[in-house]
């Protein structure tokens, strides 16, 4: 279990990592209903220092938001050879230990595990799931030693579900051949159901943690089929092996390299239009295995665990993994080309009701996606845009315009498998102007003017110029003009209206109406949602309103004037006699007909 890494013939033996720590994990869960992970993190060194630093990561790879899971610990002790050694904390995130020559020590701690997300953990007594930066410690420098990891199930029919491998002859014990790897490989530890499928010879499984209206043997064949559009751009695989690790709670996902895990509502597979949100949350997971955890952004790895990790490429990651995860949906036909035009027609539309586009460019947002992306608040709307959202339009626009300027020979899968090619196999990261290089590869031409505006830039996009020569029109009509509107986005709870944004532009950002007002009153009768639209139903722009509001503990009246909806809604429409080079560049993207 703790054999000694061999030295390869010409490493260096000089520097106190040469020989590199043994580093063995045992985590129990005795008592689920704590919701106590009990770790034991055993470290045999021979170059033990006199004073070992143990560290918890503050954060987890794929999600952009020091989390401080340190803050989650509890109970440490240290021992070597059955007694005590003297420990201190020495910042928020670090156990240092005076480890007096010893060079075998055995550190233990609880982790809380009462949090069910992708990125954090829960431990109940239906299952335990974990994310290993939230819960095993590394000692400091050591982040390419290896480790295993034995767990101990609550029960004896509890199964384990991880992406690492397992350790020969070692039962319930897994390897992980460096920190980068352990800290992408959570676990599921439950009674869960399972399900095996092959694409290219490749085993893949699908666990699902929970009960459900899932039908196992179809997802299982839906999800093969998105695996092997995927497979059809890149012609193989990274992995050797793949798990889904689907609970049945929740939502959301995580990437892993050989391994995801999925969040979804348990009764959300049926019907046949709400199951596919469940494909398409797959879809997107697993497509990270190609585009960000093999072709990787210039920061996102090796990681920093201790402090944020900067990239401005988190438009590419997100953005082009969602652009992906659609596209292959629709190539596997789980989508009509209508169904995926209808609904990027509505993300257009969504974008540009959002001012924040004309604040923040897609650089930026991923460049601030930890203080911003990840911590929304009344104010998002105004000053920032969705790299998912406007970076799946713009890797969708980018596409369009390589397969436009090659003629139809080259597309947005020729930069994919350029990068694969170039960076990944090389084990090279890219930058932004690696990712606009090899998109100018494929066009044959400068794509500058479309990454400064729509990428560095703040420009308004002109879609029509992208749509048209690939036979399609953008129409937009303004289907509540001429109604009366304020233009703030409300909610209501309890019978209370509250203002939860305000857009700029609209009167109630013109005319001082603020996030969190009450709206008590709408000219003196007791306002509701229902109220406010009849109300604004009976009036016309330009007509007087008198809202009265609790502002804080405040009650007061606001005049305000109503303004002219002018939301916008988009559809696609195809242009009128379209030309044969047209409708080849159509077929050749949506896989059909204009
Ligand atoms: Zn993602």
């Amino acid at each position: 279990m703790y054999k000694e890494q061999p030295v390869k013939a010409g490493q260096k033996e000089s520097s106190a990592q040469a020989i590199a720590p043994e580093i063995g994990y045992t985590v129990s869960m005795p008592k689920p209903w704590t919701h106590l992970l009990e770790v034991q993190m055993h470290v045999r060194w021979n170059q033990m220092p006199a004073q070992l630093e143990l560290k918890m990561p503050v954060w987890t790879p794929g999600s952009y938001l020091i989390r401080e899971y340190a803050r989650n610990v509890q109970d440490f002790d240290v021992k070597a050879g059955g007694k005590d050694l003297t420990w201190h904390k020495i910042n928020k995130n670090t156990w240092q230990i005076d480890t007096a020559g010893a060079k075998d020590i055995v550190a233990s701690y609880g982790v809380y595990a009462n949090e069910l997300t992708v990125r954090t953990n829960e431990l109940n007594d239906e299952h335990a799931f974990w994310n290993n930066a939230g819960t095993l410690m590394f000692p400091k420098d050591q982040l390419k030693a290896p480790s295993t990891v034995t767990v101990n199930p609550y029960i004896p029919k509890w199964k384990i579900a991880t992406g690492l491998p397992k350790v020969a002859g070692q039962a319930n014990t897994f390897r992980a051949a460096n920190y980068d790897i352990l800290y992408d490989s959570p676990f599921e530890v439950s009674d869960f159901k399972e399900v095996d499928f092959t694409v290219e010879g490749k085993p893949h499984r699908i666990v699902f943690s929970g009960d459900g209206n899932y039908d196992m043997q179809k997802t299982a064949a839906d999800v093969a089929k998105i695996v092997d559009e995927a497979y059809k751009i890149f012609g193989e695989f990274g992995y050797d092996k793949y798990t889904f690790i689907v609970n049945l709670r929740g939502g959301g996902g995580l990437e892993h390299l050989n391994s995801t895990a999925l969040q979804y509502d348990r009764f959300g597979f049926k019907p046949e239009s709400r199951y596919k949100n469940f494909l398409a949350l797959a879809a997107h997971e697993y497509f990270h295995n190609f585009n960000v955890k093999r072709i990787r952004p210039d920061a996102l790895g090796p990681f920093d665990y201790e402090n944020e990790n900067y990239t401005r490429m988190l438009w590419v990651a997100e953005g082009g993994t969602e652009y992906y995860a659609n596209l292959l949906l629709r190539r596997a036909g789980f989508l009509t080309d209508k169904e995926y035009l209808d609904e990027k027609a509505n993300a257009i539309a969504a974008l540009q009701r959002t001012p924040g586009r004309l604040e923040t460019s897609l650089e930026d947002a991923s460049f601030d996606a930890w203080i911003k992306y990840y911590r929304q608040d009344e104010n998002s709307v105004n000053n920032q845009i969705s790299y998912y959202d406007k970076g799946e339009i713009v890797n969708m626009l980018l596409d369009l315009t390589i397969r436009e300027s090659s003629g139809g020979k080259k597309s947005l899968d020729d930069v994919m498998r350029y990068l694969w090619t170039e960076y990944f196999k090389k084990g090279r990261n890219y930058g932004p102007q690696d990712y606009q290089k090899a998109a100018e590869l494929m066009a044959g031409r400068s794509l500058d003017n479309f990454f400064s505006k729509y990428v560095r830039g703040v420009a308004e996009i002109d879609y029509n110029a992208i749509f048209n020569p690939i036979g399609l029109a953008i129409k937009s009509e303004e289907p509540d003009a001429g109604t009366a509107y304020i233009g703030a986005n409300l909610v209501e709870d309890n019978g209370r209206l509250t203002i939860r944004s305000v857009p700029a532009g609209t009167p109630a950002y013109d005319q001082g109406i603020n996030a969190g007002d009450q709206i008590v009153a709408i000219d003196g009768y007791r306002a509701s949602q229902a109220r406010l639209q009849q109300y604004l139903g009976d009036r016309k722009p330009g007509d007087k309103v008198r809202l009265t509001i609790f502002r804080t503990d405040r009650l007061r009246d606001i005049e305000l004037t109503l303004g002219s909806n002018t939301r916008q809604a988009f559809t696609f429409v195809p242009v009128a006699n379209p030309t044969e080079q047209q409708r080849s560049l159509y077929r050749e993207w949506m896989k059909n007909d204009l």
